[in-house]
C-alpha cells in the first residue's frame, strides 16, 4: 500500500514536471492555492548546532531548498522564512516570532533542524507537532515513517508532540518541526553533508506530505485556500 502510495505521489510528480517542462501552467494541480511555508532553521549570526566545521544552519537550508523543489513542481506555493544565509532578527525571541509569524500565513508549516546529544550513538530522525493538534500530528506521522522507509529504517524514532518549539507554538496550522538528524553521530552527519542523502530526506518529507494530502485534501485548507475562495465569489 505505501509502495503503491509513493508510485502514486511520483507519477504525480512526473505528471507535473512533463507539463511545467511544456510550459504549461499547472493551474489544474490539486495542490494549488495551497501555501507551504519553509523554515529553514537559524541562519546568519546563529548557526544552530555545529559539529566540526558542519553548521545546522546551512544543511537546513539545503535540505528545505531541496524540499521547496519537489513542492513547487508538485504545484504547491512554497514561501522560505529564508532563502539566504541570515537571521530574521538580532535577537533569538524576535527571530524565532518572525518564523512563527510567517508560518501562520500558511496552510502548512514546515521548520527544517538538524539535531545534537551528548552521546555520539544516538541516531535518527525524528517529527514533532504541537500537542493538541491533530492535523500536525496526523502529516508528523506520515512524514516519520517515510523518513524511517526512505533514509534510514533502522530508525526507531516516532512523531512526538512537543510544546517546547517556539515555532510550534499555538499553531493553528498544519505545522511540523523535522530534526533531519544527529550531528552529534559521527555516521549520521557524515551523511547529512552529502547531496544524496540531503535529497533522501526532502523526499521523504515530500512523500509524507503527499500521503497526507491523498488521504485528506481539505485538512490541509484552513486559512488562505478559504479566503480566496471566498474573495473569488464576492467578485462574481
Ligand atoms: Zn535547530
Amino acid at each position: 500500500m505505501r509502495g503503491l502510495k509513493a508510485a502514486g505521489a511520483a507519477v504525480f510528480l512526473m505528471i507535473v514536471v512533463v507539463l511545467v517542462g511544456e510550459s504549461v501552467r499547472t493551474a489544474w494541480s490539486p495542490v494549488e492555492e495551497t501555501v507551504v511555508v519553509l523554515d529553514p532553521g537559524h541562519g546568519g549570526w546563529d548557526p544552530g548546532k555545529v559539529e566540526g566545521d558542519l553548521a545546522e544552519k546551512d544543511l537546513n537550508l539545503r535540505i528545505a531548498k531541496t524540499l521547496a523543489l519537489y513542492l513547487q513542481t508538485a504545484g504547491f506555493e512554497v514561501r522560505f522564512t529564508r532563502q539566504e544565509d541570515q537571521a530574521l532578527a538580532e535577537g533569538k525571541k524576535d527571530d524565532l516570532s518572525a518564523r512563527r509569524d510567517m508560518g501562520k500565513q500558511a496552510d502548512i508549516f514546515i521548520s527544517i533542524h538538524q539535531n545534537a546529544y551528548p552521546s555520539p550513538e544516538v541516531f535518527g530522525a525524528q517529527v514533532f507537532y504541537p500537542s493538541g493538534q491533530e492535523k500536525s500530528q496526523a502529516l508528523a506521522e506520515k512524514v516519520q515513517q517515510r523518513l524511517v522507509e526512505q533514509v534510514n529504517p533502522q530508525n526507531h524514532r516516532q512523531a512526538k508532540a512537543n510544546d517546547s518549539y517556539f515555532v510550534l507554538k499555538d499553531m493553528e496550522q498544519c505545522a511540523i518541526l523535522v530534526e533531519c538528524g544527529f550531528l552529534s553521530n559521527p555516521d549520521e552527519s557524515q551523511a547529512l553533508t552529502e547531496e544524496t542523502y540531503q535529497h533522501k530526506i526532502a523526499w521523504a518529507i515530500y512523500l509524507g506530505l503527499m500521503d497526507e494530502w491523498l488521504e485528506e485534501p481539505e485538512a490541509f485548507i484552513v486559512k488562505n485556500s478559504l479566503e480566496k475562495c471566498v474573495e473569488n465569489q464576492r467578485r462574481v
